[in-house]
């Protein structure tokens, strides 16, 4: 295929539940544990899923900001599973994206991350998937430092999601 399909995503959640970590795992395949995230970055990614090629563009925002939730075709909203105020967090940020989006349609998926801090968990899978099919989005599990197909599975889903929409 000649054609290349953009992609404008963005990935959102409390502080510290790994935005950045999630980002550069899934675009360098590897854990970067002290990683500069004190502003916005927009990274740029070209990739090949199922097939397509694809051109993706993925905003890390530490704050909200009411031109990127425009510009953003798919959110990716990250909880962290030892925390439970990141699992509430991700109500309110879905009540701000569809107060600025209003009549559009939100692309997104919920994706749990730090399973490998299994003993400190705090959020049941339960409990997420519960709020999952409250919001009527896709819901994965993956950790950051964990195995690197989960992360890829989280993003190429969110970008499946996309193109069906
Ligand atoms: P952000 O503020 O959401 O972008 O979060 P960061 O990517 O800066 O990560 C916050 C902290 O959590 C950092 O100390 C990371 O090393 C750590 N972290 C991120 N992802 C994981 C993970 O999957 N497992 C564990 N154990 N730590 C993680």
């Amino acid at each position: 295929s000649t054609t290349t399909n953009h992609i404008r995503l963005m990935v959102v959640g409390q502080e510290g539940v790994g935005k950045s970590a999630l980002i550069v795992k899934y675009l360098t395949g590897r854990f970067i544990s002290e990683y500069q995230s004190d502003f916005d970055w927009k990274y740029s990614y070209q990739t090949n899923i199922e097939g397509e090629q694809v051109h993706m563009e993925i905003i890390d925002s530490l704050t909200i900001d009411d031109t990127h939730i425009v510009w953003a075709e798919g959110f990716m909203m990250v909880y962290d599973v030892t925390n439970q105020d990141s699992l509430l967090k991700i109500e309110q940020i879905k009540e701000r994206l569809d107060s600025v989006r209003s009549t559009k349609i939100l692309t997104m998926i919920m994706v749990a991350n730090k399973t490998d801090m299994e003993h400190c968990r705090t959020v049941s899978r339960e409990q997420a998937d519960a709020l999952a099919a409250r919001l009527s989005c896709g819901h994965v599990e993956c950790s950051a430092c964990g195995p690197e197909a989960e992360v890829r599975f989280a993003f190429d889903e969110l970008c499946r999601e996309v193109a069906l929409a």
